[in-house]
C-alpha cells in the first residue's frame, strides 16, 4: 500500500509553488512547514476588509479603504529622512500617498502622472490632508473587484509579508485535489459541513471575523478530519494489539497473600479496589492498558508492587520505569524491601551501569533471575531483553513520550501495561493519546495522614523562618529547603542552591546536605540515603525533589520564591511532606510584588491539598494547551483541531472510529479507501503500518 497519487502534489516541497524560491522556502518552513500541505494547514488568523470604497471627501481617517484616484504629481523628498509624496485626486478631493525609502523610478513606473489607479491601505489625516502611508495595493482600474474584498491575514514571521504569504498560499490552494469523501453523508448533512476541498477554500477565504471561529463549519470539518485520523490510528493500533492475543496471567494466590503481609501497612480501600481492577485485567487473554491515577502520596507504588506480584506469580517478570535516577533509587529501597521478604530479586538499570556490571544485570534480566527490574530510560536500549516480560509499569507517565511507551511495551510481545500518574488528565486529553484507556483512581490518602499546614510568608521575613528552623531541628524534624528556578537556567539554579547551602551550613553546621541535578549519581544516592536515615537535618535542593521522593520523616518544607513555580509543581513539591505520623508544615516564601495570577496560584496552594481542585485551577489559569507543560507530555500536536474548543468533536471522533472499524476492520470498503487517504493526508504512519501488515 502506498500513498494515493492524488496526494503526491501535497507532499512536494513548497518550492513547487510558483513564486517560491530558496528564501521563501526557508521562511515558510519556519512559520508553517516545508511542504505544500503545510500551507493548506496554515489557516488565517485575522482579516482585513478592503470593501470600504468611499469618495475622497467622505473617506474616514483610521479606516482601511480602497480608493480610485488619478495620479497628479510626484514630490521626491528634499532630505532622505523625509517621505516621498505622490499627490492624487478624485472628483471630490485630494489624497497624498506617502512612501519612505522607496526607489523613485519604481514609483514613477507604478504611479505615472495622469493615469488612474486603485490604491488600498489605511487612511490618516496629517496637518489637514488625507494621507495613505505605504498603500498595501496599487493596481490598475480593471482589478478593482479583486482588490476591494476581504483579505485573510496569516500568521507571519520576520521577512514574510502578508501580501507574499497570501499570494503563495493562494497559488498553493489551486493544487487542492478533489478527494473522495471519507465522512458519512448523514454526518455531513447533520453538521452542515462542506466537502473537504470546499472546507479548505472557505477556511482560507474568511469574509468576517465569525469565519475565523473554531466553530465555523469549515474549520470544524477540518478539525474533525484531523481528530478522526488520530482516533482511527489509536483504534487500529488497539485492534492489532488485541488480535495478537495477550497472556492470561492467573497469578499465584499463596504468593499474593504473602506479599500482602510483606507490606508494612494495611492497604487503603481504594488501593485494594485498584489492585483488583488490575488483576482482573491481567487474567484476561487481552493485553491490559490501564492508567492508575492518584494524587501525590496516595500510594501508587504499593499498587504497582501488587500488580508485579501477580505477574511474577504467573511465572513472568515485571519492569518498572521511572523518569529520574533518584526515583529509581527510591523505588529500589521500598520495593526492594518488600520483595526481599518474599525472596524475590530486584535489580536496577540506569545510565550509570556500564561495562561488566551492566552485562551482569542484562544477563539476569535475560535469564529470568531478575524478577523485578526498575530503571530509567536506559531500559530502552536495544540490547535490553527479558526472558518473559509480563508487566510493564510506567511511573509518572506524563514525563515520557508516546513513542517511548510503545518502545518499552514492544520488549515483551504480550505484556500488560500499567501507567501511573499524579496529574489528573481530563478525559478528552487521554482520548487523544490512548483512546479508551481504562482508568483506576486512588481517591483517598492512607489513613492517619494529617493535613499540611501551608503558610505564605514574605521573602523579607526569611530571617524569622531560619530562626524557626532551629526549633524544628531541636525537635528532630527533617527539612526540605527548595531553591527557586532562576530564569530557566540550570546553571543559575545551581548557583542559587549552592549559595543557600553554604549559608545554611554556616548557620546550622555540617548536618545540611545539598542535592541538585548536576551531581554525580553516586553522590546523589549518598545524600538521599543520609537524609532518609536522619544523618542530615536539612536538605537544600533544586526541584529534583519534585517527583516521587519518599522520606516519611520529613515534615518541613520551605520553598524559596514560591511565586516562580507553577501550581502543579508546587503541589508535587509539597507532596514530599505530610507522609508520616507527625504534622507537617510547608512555608512558601514569596516576593510580595507579584501579579494577581501568581497570587491566585499561591492562595490556591495554601487553601487546598486536593490535586483535582489544584489541577482545575491550573487549567483555568493556564489554559488546556499548557496544562501538561512541555512537549514531553507526549500529547500529539494538532494543526487544525484545538483541544479546548473541539472537545465535543474528540468524543465524536472516538465513537466514529470504533464504528468504522467494527464494520470494516481493514478499511477495504469504498469508504475505507477514502479513509486510508485521510490517514495519508495526516501522515498517520503508525496506522498505515498496521493496515499494511494486517
Ligand atoms: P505516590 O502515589 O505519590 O507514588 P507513594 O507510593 O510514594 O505515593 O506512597 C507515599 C507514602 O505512603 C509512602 O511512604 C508509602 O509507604 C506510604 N503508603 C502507601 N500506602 C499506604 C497505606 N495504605 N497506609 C499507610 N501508608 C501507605
Ligand atoms: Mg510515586
Amino acid at each position: 500500500m502506498t500513498r494515493p497519487f492524488v496526494l503526491d502534489p501535497l507532499f512536494q516541497s513548497t518550492k513547487a509553488v510558483p513564486g517560491v524560491g530558496p528564501r521563501l522556502t526557508k521562511l515558510f518552513e519556519n512559520v508553517a512547514g516545508g511542504r505544500v500541505v503545510d500551507l493548506f494547514w496554515h489557516l488565517p488568523s485575522g482579516i482585513i476588509d478592503r470593501r470600504y470604497s468611499p469618495k475622497i471627501a467622505e473617506a474616514q481617517s483610521g479606516q482601511v479603504a480602497t480608493l480610485t484616484v488619478t495620479v497628479d504629481e510626484h514630490a521626491p523628498p528634499r532630505r532622505p529622512s523625509l517621505p516621498y509624496k505622490v499627490r492624487c485626486h478624485d472628483e471630490t478631493g485630494v489624497v497624498d500617498l506617502i512612501f519612505f525609502n522607496v526607489k523613485s523610478d519604481y514609483l514613477a513606473q507604478q504611479l505615472p502622472p495622469g493615469e488612474e489607479r486603485i490604491v488600498s491601505g489605511k487612511l490618516e489625516v496629517y496637518s489637514g490632508t488625507l494621507q495613505m502611508p505605504h498603500p498595501d495595493v496599487i493596481a490598475p482600474l480593471h482589478e478593482r473587484e479583486k482588490v476591494a474584498t476581504v483579505e485573510p491575514v496569516y500568521p507571519l514571521t520576520a521577512g514574510l509579508s502578508n501580501k507574499v504569504a497570501l499570494k503563495i498560499i493562494r497559488a498553493a490552494l489551486t493544487k487542492v485535489p478533489m478527494l473522495e469523501e471519507w465522512h458519512d453523508a448523514a454526518l455531513l448533512r447533520q453538521q452542515k459541513w462542506p466537502r473537504w476541498h470546499e472546507a479548505l477554500k472557505t477556511a482560507h477565504h474568511p469574509q468576517s471575523e465569525a469565519d475565523l471561529s473554531p466553530d465555523h463549519p469549515a474549520r470544524q470539518r477540518l478539525a474533525y478530519d484531523e481528530l478522526l485520523s488520530n482516533q482511527l490510528t489509536i483504534a487500529l493500533v488497539r485492534q492489532q494489539q488485541r488480535s495478537n492475543k495477550g497472556q492470561s496471567l492467573v497469578g499465584d494466590e499463596a504468593l499474593y497473600q504473602k506479599a500482602l503481609t510483606a507490606l508494612p501497612f494495611e492497604l487503603t480501600s481504594s488501593q485494594k479496589r485498584a489492585i483488583e481492577e488490575i488483576r482482573h485485567d491481567m487474567r484476561q487473554p487481552e493485553r491490559m492498558l490501564r492508567l492508575l491515577q492518584g494524587d501525590v502520596g496516595s500510594g501508587k507504588t504499593a499498587v504497582a508492587f501488587m500488580a508485579m506480584i501477580h505477574a511474577i506469580g504467573s511465572g513472568g517478570q515485571a519492569v518498572m520505569m521511572a523518569p529520574t535516577e533518584i526515583l529509581v533509587r527510591q523505588h529500589e529501597i521500598n520495593i526492594g524491601a518488600y520483595a526481599a521478604r518474599l525472596g524475590l530479586n530486584v535489580v536496577t538499570l540506569s545510565g550509570r551501569d556500564k561495562g561488566k556490571s551492566r552485562e551482569k544485570l542484562l544477563e539476569m534480566m535475560a535469564n529470568g533471575e531478575a524478577h523485578i527490574v526498575i530503571g530509567t530510560h536506559a531500559l530502552f536500549q536495544e540490547d535490553v531483553a527479558f526472558k518473559d516480560l509480563a508487566l510493564v509499569v510506567i511511573d509518572e507517565q506524563h514525563r515520557f513520550g508516546v513513542h517511548q511507551r510503545l518502545q518499552l511495551s514492544a520488549k515483551g510481545r504480550l505484556c500488560d501495561v500499567l501507567v501511573m500518574t499524579a496529574t489528573p488528565i481530563p478525559r478528552t486529553l487521554t482520548l487523544t493519546v490512548y483512546g479508551d484507556m481504562d482508568v483506576s483512581r486512588l481517591n483517598e490518602k492512607p489513613a492517619g495522614r494529617l493535613p499540611i499546614d501551608t503558610r505564605l510568608i514574605s521573602n523579607e521575613r526569611v530571617e524569622e523562618v531560619m530562626e524557626a528552623l532551629h526549633r524544628k531541628i531541636d525537635a528532630h524534624a527533617r527539612i526540605y529547603w527548595v531553591c527557586p528556578l532562576v530564569e530557566e537556567s540550570e546553571k543559575l539554579d545551581l548557583a542559587a542552591a549552592e549559595e543557600r547551602h553554604l549559608l545554611m551550613q554556616q548557620r546550622f553546621g555540617p548536618r545540611v546536605g545539598l542535592l541538585h541535578g548536576r551531581m554525580k549519581a553516586q553522590l546523589k544516592d549518598d545524600v538521599m540515603a543520609a537524609f532518609s536515615r536522619g544523618e542530615i537535618d536539612i536538605l537544600v535542593s533544586t526541584t529534583v525533589v519534585e517527583v516521587g521522593m519518599d522520606v516519611p520523616e520529613a515534615t518541613v518544607m520551605v520553598i524559596e520564591h514560591a511565586e516562580r513555580f507553577g501550581l502543579a509543581q508546587l503541589h508535587q513539591l509539597r507532596g514530599r511532606i505530610g507522609r508520616g505520623k507527625e504534622k507537617s508544615v510547608c512555608i512558601l516564601l514569596y516576593n510580595p510584588q507579584i501579579n494577581d495570577i501568581a497570587r491566585k496560584r499561591l492562595t490556591t496552594i495554601r487553601d487546598t491539598e486536593d490535586g483535582f481542585i489544584i489541577a482545575e485551577e491550573d487549567l483555568k489559569l493556564r489554559g488546556a494547551g499548557e496544562m501538561l507543560g512541555t512537549r514531553q507530555s507526549g500529547f500529539p500536536e494538532f494543526r487544525l483541531a484545538n483541544i479546548e474548543f473541539h472537545s465535543a468533536l474528540i468524543k465524536m471522533a472516538f465513537d466514529d472510529a470504533r464504528l468504522i472499524l467494527e464494520k470494516d476492520p481493514h478499511l477495504l470498503s469504498p469508504r475505507g479507501t477514502a479513509l486510508r487517504t485521510l490517514l495519508y493526508l495526516f501522515e498517520r504512519d503508525l496506522a498505515i503500518k498496521y493496515l499494511r501488515s494486517g
